[in-house]
């Protein structure tokens, strides 16, 4: 039994990257822990993405109008999709290389600014005592995926982007996206307790076996 979407770590230090990591890549079928409308609503108010108050609007929204809901998913799928190539392309390999393919990436920044675009042309400018604010997510039925073009926006444009790193696959890591706010940027898993300490054990049983030849097990 998969877990639920509100129960993934969260190890993204940006709700962009953590969305990245809802979809569980490789092997032959990737699991998709945004299983339906209601998981994305659940975990976005868990990612502060949107408000308590903000979820029962959407949820009434969804309820009345469920092909927005189903717009809505797919559009957070799209962008999830469009912002892991372009994450990718952002990761230099120790070859110095990148992992992702920049024509790949090229595309999606294409469609991520229609998305944006269109959130954009839904926000509101507020006047928040001396502050003006530019506030995404003014129609219910389209808050999730407009806020949610705000984050991947928001992490191309502020994040440093050399930061992005992917837990390492080939060393048997699971391959989610995080940003390294580590002081000098040697993080290599996305979480030690997890994958690292994993890996480790396992290569310790690797040479524990290469030490002992004969012995099967
Ligand atoms: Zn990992």
């Amino acid at each position: 039994m998969p877990l639920d979407v509100c129960q993934l770590p969260l190890v993204g230090g940006h709700p962009a990257l953590d969305l990245a990591n809802t979809l569980e890549r490789g092997g032959e079928s990737p699991h998709d822990f945004l299983t339906d409308s209601s998981a994305l609503l659940r975990w976005s108010v868990r990612v502060a993405v949107v408000s308590d108050a903000e979820a029962e609007q959407v949820g009434r929204a969804w309820r009345d109008e469920p092909a927005a809901a189903h717009a809505g998913l797919a559009t957070v799928r799209d962008i999830r999709e469009g912002l892991h190539l372009v994450l990718l392309a952002t990761i230099t390999d120790a070859d110095g290389g990148t992992v992702g393919d920049p024509i790949a990436a090229g595309a999606a920044l294409v469609a991520l600014h229609q998305r944006w675009s269109g959130a954009a042309a839904r926000a509101r400018l507020t006047l928040d005592s001396s502050r003006v604010r530019l506030a995404y997510g003014t129609v219910p039925a389209m808050l999730v995926p407009d806020r949610i073009a705000e984050a991947a926006l928001d992490v191309m444009l502020t994040a440093d982007l050399t930061r992005v790193r992917r837990c390492p696959v080939l060393q048997g890591g699971c391959g989610w996206l995080f940003l390294d706010q580590s002081r000098n940027g040697s993080r290599r898993w996305c979480r030690m307790a997890d994958c690292g300490n994993v890996v480790k054990a396992r290569r310790l049983t690797e040479r524990r076996r290469a030490a002992r030849p004969g012995l099967l097990g």
